[in-house]
């Protein structure tokens, strides 16, 4: 642990509610703060944009690896660019929630983003609240706090439900929740806490309480 950054890993399966206490976090603490998801995101939007098909791996490597991808690591102002084009709200719809997996399934776009992210993490002066599936596991593992934080799949898809309003059905909603665990699951695991890491079951959680858990385990951890 450095004395004078702190770096603290969150993964978690989606509408695990990470996004929004990892921002509370960092808000409170002054840190920077890094959502790995949306740079997979971003690199869906550039191999749609590129006319890819998500079933053609190599021009979704191609697409990945030549992605000139800019993010925001500002709490307060979140923004992601992708080859010049702002996707900030693209990058949140359905249909690059149905294909970022073809990005997150493949060994060689993981790589490529896990460098990416390892850089943004050391380049933040006072440190950073990075979250995502790998985090606490692969990205980094040094990190001075790593939580994972889970919730049942009825919490999770009810919170995607009341964030995304009427833009999705049933069908949309359990392929963005459940079918999106599962091909998750599938390069890194995320339902179970590895070694060293703090498992915190989010599901009768407020935010607030959620990000007070959070800010308990840094006073632990830094005294
Ligand atoms: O967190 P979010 O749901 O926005 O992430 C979008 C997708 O990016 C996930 O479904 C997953 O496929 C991928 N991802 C990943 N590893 C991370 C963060 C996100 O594979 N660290």
């Amino acid at each position: 642990m450095s004395a004078d950054r702190l770096v603290i890993a969150i993964d978690g399966p989606s509408g695990s509610g990470k996004s929004s206490a990892s921002r509370g976090v960092a808000k409170a603490l002054g840190l920077a703060y890094l959502d790995t998801g949306a740079m997979y995101r971003a690199v869906a939007c550039a191999f749609l944009d590129a006319g890819v098909e998500p079933s053609d791996e190599a021009g979704v490597i191609a697409a990945t690896l030549g992605a000139n991808l800019e993010i925001s690591t500002d709490p307060d102002n979140q923004w992601v660019r992708v080859n010049g084009r702002d996707v900030t709200t693209a990058i949140r719809e359905p249909e690059v929630s149905a294909k970022v997996s073809a990005v997150s399934t493949v060994a060689e776009c993981r790589a490529n983003l896990v460098s990416r992210q390892r850089a943004i993490i050391e380049a933040a002066p006072a440190g950073i609240v990075a979250e995502g599936r790998d985090i606490t596991t692969v990205v980094a593992p040094d990190a001075d706090v790593r939580l994972l934080l889970t919730a049942d799949p009825e919490i999770r898809m009810a919170r995607r439900q009341a964030e995304l309003g009427d833009k999705v059905d049933a069908a949309q909603l359990a392929d963005q929740v459940l079918r999106r665990d599962s091909d998750d699951s599938r390069l890194v695991n995320f339902t179970t806490a590895a070694d060293g890491v703090t498992h915190l079951d989010g599901t009768y959680l407020t935010l607030p309480e959620t990000i007070q858990a959070v800010l308990d385990l840094v006073a632990q951890a830094r005294p």
